[in-house]
């Protein structure tokens, strides 16, 4: 099953995006020129996975159809998932990083065929809070979700992954209370992320959630905090938001979370 919310169909792609521009530039906001494919997909839902639903029946294979970067996690929450240029990778528990095959299932995902539409040079030192202000500043609606890779020399980046995990589930906040960290100094490599808008909490996260990659692929995991020495922000506004939604397993008779995703 899908969920396709459209804000500007494809049919009337220019005279929508020649009125979208004219009525925002009178109240102040700027339209970002689409690039014909401005989709946010992602697989399940989030607060299904923080409810314990660990397994999904879509491949990474079938993931990527939709987009070359992105993020998520494997069945069994068998760590942190990292989609960077069209080759999936997963940081584990251990801290190892391997490829992963396009037949590995994964219970949540987001992906996006992403194309800068904004390119942001920050050769200044940028806290965690900096960094997340300097991609706020840059976007031009609160309304409209944001993919953006980071990529460069970061002074430091604190990471963490999850365990695979063994019936019967337990909630992801009781997971992550186990969860491993990891501390790089001075490290190259990119970020993947994606900045959503609050209406978007319980399907997905409201705000930023993002996973790291180092440039020689032997580390990452989810961000809990850095410091940038040197990068490059490209951003990609996405107009489109579809759902696929498990229809087997234990998505169909889960309670789904009502916790905020942090
Ligand atoms: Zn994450």
């Amino acid at each position: 099953m899908r969920i396709r919310m459209v804000a500007a169909g494809a049919a009337g792609l220019v005279s929508l995006t020649l009125f979208g521009a004219l009525a925002l530039a009178g109240c102040g906001g700027q339209a970002t020129a689409r690039d014909g494919k401005d989709v946010l997909f992602q697989y399940s839902t989030l607060n299904a996975l923080m409810a314990g639903v660990y397994e999904g029946q879509m491949t990474l294979a079938e993931l990527e159809e939709h987009g070359q970067q992105g993020l998520g996690t494997i069945n069994t929450l068998d760590g942190e998932m990292v989609l960077l240029d069209g080759t999936a990778y997963r940081v584990g528990f251990d801290g190892t990083v391997g490829k992963l095959a396009g037949d590995v299932l994964t219970p949540f995902a987001e992906v996006t065929d992403f194309s800068a539409d904004i390119t942001l040079p920050e050769d200044q030192p940028l806290s965690f809070d900096q960094l997340k202000a300097a991609i706020d500043a840059a976007r031009t609606s609160a309304n409209l979700p944001y993919a953006f890779r980071v990529d460069g020399t970061f002074a430091s980046i604190k990471t963490r992954s999850v365990p695979a995990q063994t019936r019967p589930y337990r909630p992801l906040t009781e997971v992550l209370k186990g969860q491993s960290e990891f501390q790089f100094t001075n490290v190259q490599g990119t970020i993947v992320g994606f900045w959503l808008p609050a209406y978007m909490s319980g399907p997905n996260a409201a705000g930023y959630h993002m996973h790291f990659l180092t440039a020689d692929r032997k580390g990452g995991g989810h961000v809990l905090d850095l410091q940038t020495a040197n990068v490059t922000i490209k951003m990609d506004e996405t107009s489109e938001w579809v759902s696929e939604l498990p229809t087997s397993g234990d998505f169909r008779s889960t309670a789904l979370s009502q916790e905020q995703y942090k």
